[in-house]
């Protein structure tokens, strides 16, 4: 296990064989190969959903379209997320080189890089990548064209449909699915939305072949991942790490010695207690016996001195704010669920209605339209389920 510790520089690391190489060479291979490739590596998604790469690459490639479109989703906004900064920044030549070789492999012609409001500043360094990816593509004879697109700060934003909206002029709701994009996107258009990492991935697995990549990770999580370390812990930062790490091990690398709990996968994930480090795992589930847990990469540390009622106030006050409003689980789940906490700590309410607001998470888990109200539930309950008495007390 501690080998999957192990710093491997997979994603940001410099290699012999420059993106651009590794573009060429899967733009002399046929489509159809490359999505085979893909979809025997296993690759998921590295945005948190875990969806299969190769698979939405296949349906984008099969749907009918005058025009198709990539999508390359740098809406990063899940509290303790980061790494999607840092790939723009180190090795942004690696997530052109993907969205070219996805480009080629489902048809399109134009490319964009939805990104994160606040990271406006990364604007400048893109759009130099961006001209020189331009003369690559014209090289090898690839008529594909990428243009930034700046997103205004709404966290929902991240999920795909919401994104794809929001490019289109639109408030940014999510929509309902199906219809999936990758068979009405962008304008209504076939469109693969994917994550900066993601990208980046396939472009390694077309680098080192599927047997390669699948020596990294475990059975149904293959490959290394980008953590982005925060909370609690000497060592914070962004760690390439492979897939199928226990949280004990973790624990032991990056805590501070006292951690009592980890939040894995952002405010959207699961707060995992120290009772529970040695029987977890990161990975997607079905990966190895215990608890099997994905994630977008966001890792946050707490230590015995944090509330962890102030954290859960936190992230309901966060989704409260952003929250699209538009189905009424969410919007008034949210609410409520903050409401009753606070009146749960200043004893206004007997602890037992606790059971009523994990109720309340439950219906928002199957009635909420998309992933932010469905995945309230996930750090509410675990929060909840076991800090009970810093609920109450
Ligand atoms: S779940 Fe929340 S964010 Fe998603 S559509 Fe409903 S109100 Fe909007």
């Amino acid at each position: 296990m501690q080998e999957r510790l192990k710093r491997l520089d997979v994603i940001l690391g410099i290699h012999p064989e420059s993106p651009y190489q590794v573009m060429e060479k899967a733009l002399k291979r046929a489509p159809k190969d490359i999505i085979s490739d893909l979809i025997d590596s296993g690759l998921k998604g590295r945005g948190g959903a875990g969806f299969l790469t190769g698979l939405k690459w296949k349906f984008a490639a099969a749907a009918e379209g005058d025009e198709k479109f990539v999508v390359c989703n740098a809406d990063e906004g899940e509290p303790g997320t980061f790494k999607d900064r840092e790939i723009l920044t180190i090795v942004p030549k690696k997530v052109l080189a993907g969205m070219g070789i996805c480009a080629y492999v489902i048809g399109a012609k134009k490319g964009y890089i939805y990104l994160r409001g606040e990271y406006k500043y990364l604007v400048p360094h893109l759009e130099r990548e961006i001209a020189e990816f331009h003369k690559n593509c014209f090289k090898l004879e690839l008529d594909f064209n990428v243009e930034v697109f700046l997103g205004s700060g709404a966290y929902v934003c991240g999920e795909e449909t919401a994104l794809l909206n929001s490019m289109e002029g639109f408030r940014g709701e999510p929509r309902n699915k199906p219809p999936f994009p990758t068979n009405n996107g962008y304008l209504g258009k076939p469109t693969v939305v994917n994550n900066v990492e993601t990208l980046v991935s396939a472009q390694v697995v077309s680098r080192i072949g599927v047997e390669e990549f699948k020596k990294l990770g475990i059975q149904d999580s293959h490959g290394s991942k980008l953590f982005s370390v925060s909370g609690d812990t000497p060592r914070p930062g962004i760690y390439d790490l492979e897939f199928g790490l226990s949280l004990e091990e973790f624990v032991r690398e990056f805590g501070d010695g006292d951690t009592k709990a980890v939040q894995v996968g952002g405010a959207s994930g699961f707060c995992v207690p120290r009772k529970k480090f040695q029987s977890t795992t990161i990975g997607f589930p079905g990966g190895l016996t215990g608890d099997s847990l994905p994630t977008g990469g966001s890792m946050m540390i707490f230590n015995s001195s944090r509330s962890m009622y102030n954290v859960l106030r936190n992230y309901l006050d966060f989704f409260e704010e952003e929250s699209c409003g538009q189905c009424t689980p969410c919007r008034i789940g949210c609410q409520q669920l903050k409401v009753g906490i606070e009146a749960v700590k200043r004893g206004d309410k007997d602890p037992e209605y606790l059971q009523q607001l994990l109720k309340l998470t439950d219906t928002m888990k199957i009635t909420a339209k998309c992933g932010l109200g469905q995945s309230v539930a996930n750090s509410f309950s675990s929060i909840v389920d076991n800090f009970r008495e810093e609920m109450i007390y």
